[in-house]
C-alpha cells in the first residue's frame, strides 16, 4: 500500500519536476502559427455569379484567387498556411473545418464574395467580416444542435456535464478571439479598398456581423468568414482580379493575422475588443 502511495506521490511531484519540461516549453515557444484558409464554394457550387460584358465571373474562382495569394502572403511572414482546396473541386462544408481541426490550426478563415439580391443593382460595395452567431436564445439552441451533429465520436461519448462545460468554455473563448480577429481583418482590408476606391471608407466598411454560418460551426479555433467585396460590383471585382490590388488585399489579411498572433493576451488585445462593434 505504502509503495502504491509512494508511486502516486512521485508521479504527482513528477508532473511538477518533469526533467523534460524545459524542452517542452521550448518546443511550445517554437510552435509555428498555423492558418487554414478556406476558399468558399468550388466544383458544381459556383457561389454567386455575375455576368458583365459577356464575361461570367463566379465566386468560387475569385475566392480561390484571393485565398492562394493570402496563403502566399502569410508564408512570406513565416506563418504556415494551408488551403482547404487548391483547385476547382466540390468540397462539402464539414471537411473544411475538419481539416483545420486535424491540423490543429490556430485560426480558420473562410473567404467569400457578396452579391446583392438583385444582380442588376451594382452600386453596393465593401467588405463584411462575420463571426458565428450564438447570441440569441433560438440561435444558440440550433447552434448547440448543429454543434452536436459535428462532434467526433470521442467527444460524443464524453457528453458528460464536464465535457459540455469544457466545450462551452472553449466556444466562448473562441468567440471572443474570433471577434478580435474579425475586427483586425476588417480594419486592414477596408483600408485597402479605401486607398484604391473613390468612395469614402464608410461605404467600404460594412462592419463586423454575426450569422449562423455552417462552415464556421465545426471550427475548434477562432474562425471568421470574410465577404471580401461584391461580385456584381465592378470595383470590388477588380480589386481581386487585378494582381496588384489582390496582393494588397491578401497582404492586409496576412498583416491582421500577424497582429492577432503578436498581440494575443496583451492590453492591445483587450483594447481591440473594447473598440470592436458587432452589428
Ligand atoms: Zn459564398
Amino acid at each position: 500500500m505504502a509503495r502504491i502511495l509512494a508511486f502516486f506521490v512521485v508521479s504527482f511531484l513528477g508532473s511538477f519536476l518533469d526533467p523534460f519540461a524545459p524542452a517542452q516549453a521550448h518546443a511550445e515557444s517554437r510552435h509555428r502559427f498555423h492558418v487554414v484558409i478556406d476558399p468558399g464554394h468550388g466544383g458544381a457550387d459556383f457561389g454567386t455569379v455575375a455576368v458583365n460584358g459577356g464575361v461570367r465571373y463566379s465566386e468560387k474562382e475569385m475566392t480561390l484567387l484571393l485565398a492562394q495569394q493570402t496563403a502566399a502572403q502569410l508564408r512570406a511572414r513565416g506563418i504556415s498556411a494551408d488551403l482547404t482546396r487548391t483547385e476547382d473541386k466540390d468540397l462539402a462544408l464539414g471537411p473544411r473545418t475538419e481539416m483545420a481541426n486535424r491540423l490543429k490550426a490556430d485560426i480558420f478563415i473562410s473567404i467569400h464574395m457578396n452579391s446583392t439580391q438583385t444582380p442588376m443593382i451594382t452600386d453596393a460595395e465593401g467588405v463584411e467580416t462575420y463571426i458565428l452567431n450564438n447570441t440569441t436564445e433560438a440561435s444558440s439552441k440550433s447552434l448547440a444542435r448543429l454543434e452536436n451533429s459535428v462532434l467526433g465520436p470521442d467527444e460524443r461519448q464524453g457528453d458528460t456535464d464536464v465535457a459540455l462545460i469544457l466545450r462551452d468554455l472553449r466556444l466562448d473563448a473562441n468567440l471572443s478571439e474570433s471577434k478580435r480577429l474579425a475586427c483586425l481583418v476588417q480594419q486592414q482590408v477596408v483600408a485597402v479598398g479605401q486607398r484604391s476606391s473613390p468612395h469614402a471608407i464608410s461605404t467600404r466598411n460594412r462592419g463586423i456581423r454575426q450569422a449562423l454560418f455552417h462552415v464556421l460551426l465545426g471550427a475548434e479555433m477562432p474562425s471568421i468568414l470574410v465577404e471580401a467585396g461584391f461580385l456584381n460590383n465592378a470595383h470590388d471585382r477588380d480589386l481581386i482580379l487585378d494582381p496588384r490590388s489582390r496582393r494588397m488585399l491578401a497582404s492586409a489579411i496576412a498583416r491582421a493575422v500577424e497582429n492577432f498572433r503578436d498581440t494575443k493576451n496583451t492590453d492591445i488585445a483587450a483594447e481591440t475588443l473594447s473598440r470592436c462593434k458587432v452589428r
